[in-house]
């Protein structure tokens, strides 16, 4: 099939390496070079589907740099895609200013559908998924309390990533700005050996990842305000 794309932003596994289209592994495979954050952890899986293209190192301390030049050299025919580490590339992740530099110089973009951690986590909060906001990382220090107090208004379904340290520090502080009987979900580790969704109010959360050391991945997800 002749795809019309230069750049194609292609989503890659989260966890489990199954979690790949046929279309994925076809655009990998074709592209003259592949975009990627960190070429060691992208050969892994790039070696696993018997993908030979040569890769190209691109992440967020070096985008800026090399933007125009990858500009210049899809303008010129090359076919690129862009991987990240895990998930959808530009989502918490390196991608958007590409997108936007190759959209000012049409020339065309397409993403496919593919792997995200945000989706499944909502999905399987049982918390409404007709309408939700996703907020990537809170900011760690500055700006934090305010995205808080603004959060606690919010009527959507909120959905956000958080690091596995920060986890009950994180609910403790929604619980303080959302009222601790408000529901929510923690999905840890999706699609990996060691997944697991936790229900319940932010009270009941907290208990439950107060008790050990969390590990993993983490997507946590926030019912809207009543
Ligand atoms: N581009 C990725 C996506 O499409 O989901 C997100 C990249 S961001 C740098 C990494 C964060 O995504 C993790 O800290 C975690 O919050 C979330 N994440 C990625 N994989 C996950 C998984 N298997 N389980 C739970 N959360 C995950």
């Amino acid at each position: 099939m002749q795809e019309k794309a230069s750049l194609f932003l292609v989503p890659t596994p989260i966890g489990n390496l199954e979690d790949i289209t046929l279309r994925a592994i076809r655009i990998l495979k074709s592209v003259d070079v592949i975009l990627a954050e960190d070429t060691r952890t992208s050969g892994k899986l790039l070696k696993h589907l018997e993908i030979a293209t040569k890769q190209q190192s691109y992440h967020i301390f070096n985008e800026h740099q090399n933007l125009q030049k990858l500009v210049e050299r899809l303008k010129a025919g090359e076919k690129m895609a862009l991987i990240s580490d895990a998930g959808t590339p530009a989502i918490s992740d390196p991608g958007f200013l590409l997108v936007r530099a190759c959209l000012a110089e049409e020339i065309a973009v397409e993403c496919l559908p593919g792997p995200t951690a945000l989706i499944p986590a909502l999905v399987q909060s049982g918390l409404p998924a007709d309408r939700f906001v996703f907020e990537g990382f809170l900011p760690h220090k500055k700006g934090r309390l305010t995205r808080l107090q603004q959060l606690a208004e919010e009527k959507r379904t909120i959905v956000l990533y958080e690091s596995p340290h920060r986890l009950v520090k994180a609910l403790q502080q929604f619980a303080e700005h959302c009222g601790e009987s408000r529901r929510a979900s923690v999905s840890r580790e999706l699609t990996k050996l060691y997944e697991e969704t936790v229900n319940g109010t932010l009270n009941e959360l907290i208990e439950y990842f107060s008790k050990s050391k969390v590990k993993g991945e983490i997507v946590i997800v926030i019912e809207g305000k009543a």
